[in-house]
């Protein structure tokens, strides 16, 4: 039997990193999979292809509605779906073929198959094909990630009512796209199919889109969203999802507990994903998961049996690849006997919509809630030339600061490349920086970044300079 200090189950970010790391700090580490590719949901069904799918339909749209006004004239625009998809595929084939090479390149075992456990300290690997074959292994990792859930009276036909799974590999616009649930996978999916000419419509349950970030940010995206002819159905309870082979038929409940029935084309149930146990043989080790499926662990991600840990979709907390990747660091230092440790409040939040939006830190609404006294700055990408210079100035900055001691306690952002500027707060923020500190520091001109010093000159005593 093949013996080795540490066994991860499941190669999505969390595991492939874990393994990573594992293997930097002299572990002998084996990998285990169950699909034939590695990257897990992320790279192969999640993060990687979306924005693949993200950055062709924003060139469509920018060529349609942009480019004349640029002074490009073109003729005869049209959409090729199935070359967009075959793109993406190469996309996500190029990148989990480099997590091949990184398992190859740190000496990391590979095994193919479906990893269940058989006693505290030994796996049970089956494969599609072939035998099963049990490894040992002093510790253990799960990474198992997670799977979309629906809802109890929806059936997923993958069809006609389909997931991001689907949605991602359609070879014709839609017609109609009903989404069912504003969150990030609706709207950054949403996105795609409106900007390729769809009609969207998305049934969200609360009264805001991206209900848990910070309002502003909400209401700033559904401003934009509504230009590209996205409709919003807020505060509506869906109770009936039906389909023919050509046709689904949703039927909900508005606020007024009036019924609205919507048809369309195609349903994309986007209402959170659940954890992913199944056949994980948790009952021969003891482990326990909790009322949402998840992995139960401690504050060292240590489930009850302490040689055994658990990091990503399958344990607490955002579903996010980078926050699946820090776990992965996390346990490997922790295995090698060193004190990592995570800011879970500094984990960033991006959604790959145009304009994009990202945070980190607390919401406003947090803050209220927790009593904490504070004041807010905000500049808008309309007070912005370099946003004015390439037709981008939807959106608006939003910072957070103690209002006694200036340190930025949240940082808020929906606008133009937001996803990759949100890093500077991030810095800011793990530095315990105060408003002031970003507002005296240089920031090239013309540059997005300029939005962000506005803001924190505007939580500075309201000295934003250009608006
Ligand atoms: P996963 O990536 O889910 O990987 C788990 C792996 O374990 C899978 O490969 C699975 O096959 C394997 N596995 C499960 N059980 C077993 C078993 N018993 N034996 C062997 N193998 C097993 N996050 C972001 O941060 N940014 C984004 O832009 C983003 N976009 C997304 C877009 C979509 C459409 C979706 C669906 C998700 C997106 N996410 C994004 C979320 C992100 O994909 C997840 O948070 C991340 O993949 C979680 O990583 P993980 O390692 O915990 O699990
Ligand atoms: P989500 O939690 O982001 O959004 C689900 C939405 O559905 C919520 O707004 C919720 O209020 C709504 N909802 C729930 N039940 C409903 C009902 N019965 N009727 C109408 N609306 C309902 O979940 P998601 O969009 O499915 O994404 C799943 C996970 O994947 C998220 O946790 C997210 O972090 C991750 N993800 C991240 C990214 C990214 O980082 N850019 C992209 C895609 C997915």
């Amino acid at each position: 039997m093949a013996k080795y200090d540490v066994a991860i189950i499941g190669s999505g970010p969390g595991g492939y990193v874990a393994a990573i790391r594992c293997a930097q700090l002299g572990m002998k580490t084996a990998i285990i999979e169950r699909y034939p590719t590695l990257g897990g949901t992320c790279l192969n069904v999640g993060c990687i292809p979306s924005k693949a799918l993200l950055d062709s339909s924003e060139h469509f749209h920018k060529a349609q509605e942009q480019f004349s006004e640029h002074g490009i004239k073109l003729k005869d625009l049209e959409v090729d779906m199935p070359q967009m998809i075959k793109r993406k595929r190469e996309v996500v084939e190029q990148t989990v073929g480099g997590i091949d090479f990184l398992m190859k390149k740190n000496k990391i075992d590979v095994i193919h198959g479906h990893g269940s456990f058989k006693s505290k300290n030994e796996i049970v690997v089956t494969p599609d094909k072939g035998e099963a074959q049990t490894i040992e292994a002093d510790k253990i990792i799960i990474a198992t990630g997670s799977k979309p859930a629906s809802l109890p009276f929806i059936k997923i036909d993958k069809k006609r009512i389909i997931t991001s799974t689907e949605a991602l590999e359609l070879q014709k616009v839609p017609k109609h796209m009903i989404i069912i649930g504003g969150g990030v996978i609706g709207l950054e999916l949403g996105s795609v199919y409106a900007r390729l000419g769809a009609e969207v419509t998305v049934l969200e349950y609360m009264d805001s889109i991206i209900p848990t970030m910070d309002r502003t940010m909400g209401k700033e995206l559904a401003r934009s969203m509504k230009k590209l002819g996205v409709k919003f159905l807020l505060q509506h309870k869906v109770k009936e999802v039906t389909s023919t082979s050509r046709q689904v038929t949703v039927k909900a409940d508005d606020k007024k507990g009036e019924e609205v029935t919507l048809k369309g084309d195609y349903c994309l149930v986007s209402v959170g994903r659940k954890a992913y146990t199944e056949g994980l043989g948790l009952e021969n080790v003891g482990i326990q998961t909790d009322e949402r499926g998840r992995i139960e662990v401690d504050e060292h991600l240590r489930t009850v049996a302490p040689h055994i840990y658990a990091i990503g979709d399958v344990i607490k907390g955002a579903m996010l690849a980078h926050k699946a990747e820090e776990e992965g660091m996390f346990v490997a230092e922790k295995i090698a006997g060193q004190k990592p440790h995570i800011n879970y409040l500094l984990i960033p939040n991006v959604v790959y919509t145009w304009p994009e939006v990202a945070s980190v830190g607390y919401t406003e609404e947090q803050l209220k809630e927790k009593d904490i006294d504070y004041k807010s700055g905000s500049f808008p990408f309309k007070a912005s030339g370099r946003a004015r210079a390439s037709m981008d100035t939807d959106g608006v900055i939003k910072v957070l600061a103690h209002k006694e001691t200036d340190e930025i306690l949240g940082v808020h952002m929906c606008g133009p490349r937001a996803a990759d500027m949100i890093a500077e707060a991030v810095v800011a923020m793990e530095f315990r920086a105060s408003a002031e500190d970003i507002a005296r520091m240089s920031h090239a001109h013309p540059t997005f970044t300029e939005a962000f010093k506005e803001a924190a000159l505007a939580a500075t005593d309201n000295r934003a300079l250009h608006v």
